[in-house]
């Protein structure tokens, strides 16, 4: 029996520990898929899902893509560029588009942050049976992101088998460009929600003081933390003396695309100090497995040696869990039906 309530999937601020089990348990099932021979479920076939990417992608857009396939769903995709948004049409107008062909969920990706969760308002009050799932809006969130960090890090310490608990304890050091992540925002939610401490590590310039109360109480709009007692967030300025007390490190792209003003001034400097190297790595006393979101800038969050050493580097196998976590979420979008 399911016991998922959420109709929409915005931001994981209002995810349970129930609400972390139930997705790592549908990912576990579905990850063993392709080795027991089955390529394809039927659980949503006939039922439309449309991923709607304002924003450019690689990995969350075909990984959606084909979750929902490998559920045997219809897929429908759109592209900006190729779209009546060139002709001037606005989001939520194409958002009506889908909608009237029957799309049952919608994978919204959007440079504003706010975007997805004012659409999931909106179709609300207009009685739609429509599911938003949120593929990253501005700096705000990007859930299923975090979710795929979670069921890498679970099944690295669960020794193959993804439960929230094998988190519970664990310290884990995000670095790099906190400031201008949704990904980091979505991670202390989901890690600090598991029981996991997180160190946040970065220069004053990318990583302000105040992170360190970002999951002390729930965003605006939101009654309450379904979290009894959260994992506790801290900050180091120094990636070496955070490296002495962590179990995984997730570095994050530095996103210029973002930065409105040049806040690094020179970036073989950043790599020196907040850069991961085998050599850094060698004043661990354990072997730490190291993440990143992607896309990696090579030679400035990691250097491309450790880019490629699978031992220790968990990128490919990160792609890789993003598709049983996002057959996972889609199911219980769309298999659940909640209206
Ligand atoms: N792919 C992630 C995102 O869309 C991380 C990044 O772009 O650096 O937020």
């Amino acid at each position: 029996m399911s016991n998922w309530k959420h109709k929409h999937i915005i931001d994981l601020s209002s995810f349970s520990a129930e609400d972390y089990k139930e997705v790592l348990q549908l990912a576990n099932r579905f990850k063993k898929l392709p080795q027991a021979g089955a390529r394809k479920l039927p659980a949503l076939q006939g039922r439309l899902i449309a991923t709607l990417f304002f924003e450019p992608s690689t990995r969350t857009r075909s990984s959606f893509e084909l979750a929902a396939k490998k559920l045997s769903a219809d897929v429908q995709s759109f592209s900006p560029s190729s779209s009546s948004l060139t002709k001037g049409e606005t989001p939520l107008d194409t958002v009506m588009t889908y909608v009237s062909m029957g799309a049952e969920v919608l994978v919204i990706r959007h440079s504003s942050a706010g975007v997805p969760a004012q659409l999931a308002k909106y179709l609300d009050q207009k009685n739609k049976k429509v599911s938003i799932l949120n593929g990253g809006d501005g700096l705000h969130s990007h859930p299923s992101q975090a979710l795929l960090d979670l069921f890498t890090l679970t099944n690295y310490f669960g020794n193959g088998q993804s439960t929230p608990g094998s988190l519970y304890g664990k310290t884990i050091t995000i670095v790099g460009d906190i400031l201008h992540s949704r990904v980091a925002r979505s991670n202390l939610w989901s890690l600090t929600g598991c029981g996991a401490n997180v160190i946040l590590c970065g220069p004053q310039s990318l990583l302000p003081e105040d992170f360190a109360k970002f999951a002390d109480k729930p965003p605006s709009g939101q009654k309450e933390d379904p979290i009894k007692r959260r994992g506790q967030i801290t900050i180091c300025r120094s990636l070496m003396e955070a490296l002495k007390n962590t179990d995984a490190l997730i570095a994050l792209r530095l996103q210029k695309e973002r930065m409105s003003e040049n806040l690094i001034s020179n970036l073989d400097l950043y790599h020196h100090e907040y850069g991961i190297t085998h050599q850094k790595l060698e004043s661990c006393t354990k072997k730490i497995p190291i993440l990143h979101p992607g896309p990696v800038n090579r030679g400035i969050e990691l250097s491309s040696e450790l880019l490629e050493d699978n031992a220790i580097c968990l990128v490919n196998e990160q792609v890789s869990n993003g598709i049983p976590i996002r057959m996972a979420l889609l199911y219980l979008l769309a298999a659940t039906n909640i209206n």
